[in-house]
């Protein structure tokens, strides 16, 4: 039986020191300051950004919310992140992703200085993380190296099993696990004999968003399983992307949907906004 790894208890206790970090920004006269963009009406970004809000509010960072209409062009868009990217006031931004489809994503991440990208999308954070340079690294790989460090899982040497290749979980996990001595091996949609990698894995991290998509067969005796997929099933429940209650049986470590990498990301955003203004403010950064 795994031992559970409690994201929701570390998210809490990440979020209470950050507040004490953000209390003694404010006495040096620093105020953290987060802009969200959305653009359109999407339910689910609704629910992220809420959380995202209720997160600053909890620890004392200053949050705009900027929704745009679902029919702004381009240009607007860009025009607005460049401003965001002047206005002294604001030390991160973030884009709240899905945009409507006649925008294009790239050029949008692309705008948003590297300085404030709190959430690691641009291409020079990414740039930065490959190379080892500090940089702001995306919340969720991010939070998922926070919980190895906490239940002091050592990655050297393990065979890390990534399944997902998207921009904003898979690909930026690859640099953070290889930067913790791991051998990686990414696993996507077209991967041949997925269990064949899996199996070997003393390592599998799951971000498909196809519900309990793993498992216990797939993966090895006393695996380290980290589930990022969020599912919403018809009976309004959350599910990852690994068969739980099977999959706990066999492994020596298991992250919960929900309360393992969900309640993690958000805690590392709150973290990029304070390291952002702390930055900002920092006559000597070379960041
Ligand atoms: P995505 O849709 O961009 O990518 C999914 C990946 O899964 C793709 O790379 C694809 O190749 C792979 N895939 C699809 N079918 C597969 C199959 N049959 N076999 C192997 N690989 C397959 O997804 P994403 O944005 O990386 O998100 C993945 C999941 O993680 C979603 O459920 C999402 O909601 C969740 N998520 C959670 C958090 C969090 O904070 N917990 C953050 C981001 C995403």
């Amino acid at each position: 039986m795994a031992i559970i790894i409690d994201g929701k208890s570390l998210a809490k206790k990440t979020r209470e020191n950050l507040k004490k970090e953000c209390d003694e920004l404010k006495l040096k006269g620093i105020k953290p300051k987060l802009a969200v963009i959305m653009v359109g009406d999407n339910s689910a970004s609704k629910v992220y950004v809420r959380n995202k809000s209720r997160a600053c509010e909890e620890i004392g960072i200053e949050y705009e919310e900027y929704l745009l209409e679902e029919n702004i062009t381009e240009e607007e868009l860009i025009n607005l992140i460049k401003n965001l990217n002047e206005n002294k006031n604001i030390n991160g931004i973030l884009l709240q992703s899905p945009i409507p489809q006649n925008l294009d994503i790239n050029q949008a991440f692309k705008a948003i200085t590297y300085k404030k990208d709190v959430d690691g999308f641009t291409p020079t954070s990414i740039g930065k993380l490959t190379i080892g340079e500090d940089t702001f690294v995306s919340c969720t790989p991010y939070g998922i190296m926070k919980m190895f460090e906490e239940y002091k899982i050592d990655l050297t040497g393990k065979n890390v099993v990534i399944i997902g290749r998207s921009n904003i979980v898979g690909k930026p996990l690859i640099q953070c696990c290889l930067s913790e001595n791991a051998t990686v091996t990414v696993c996507h949609s077209r991967t041949k004999d997925l269990s064949e990698h899996t199996k070997r894995a003393d390592v599998v991290i799951a971000a498909i968003g196809k519900s309990k998509f793993v498992t216990e067969d797939m993966v090895k005796e006393g695996a380290i399983i980290i589930d990022v997929g969020i599912n919403r099933g018809e009976d309004g429940k959350l599910t990852g992307d690994v068969d739980f209650e099977n999959v706990k049986e066999k492994a020596s470590f298991i992250t919960p949907v929900p309360g393992g990498v969900g309640p993690m990301t958000i805690a590392m955003l709150m973290n990029n906004v304070i390291k952002a203004a702390k930055e900002q403010n920092n006559q000597d950064s070379k960041f």
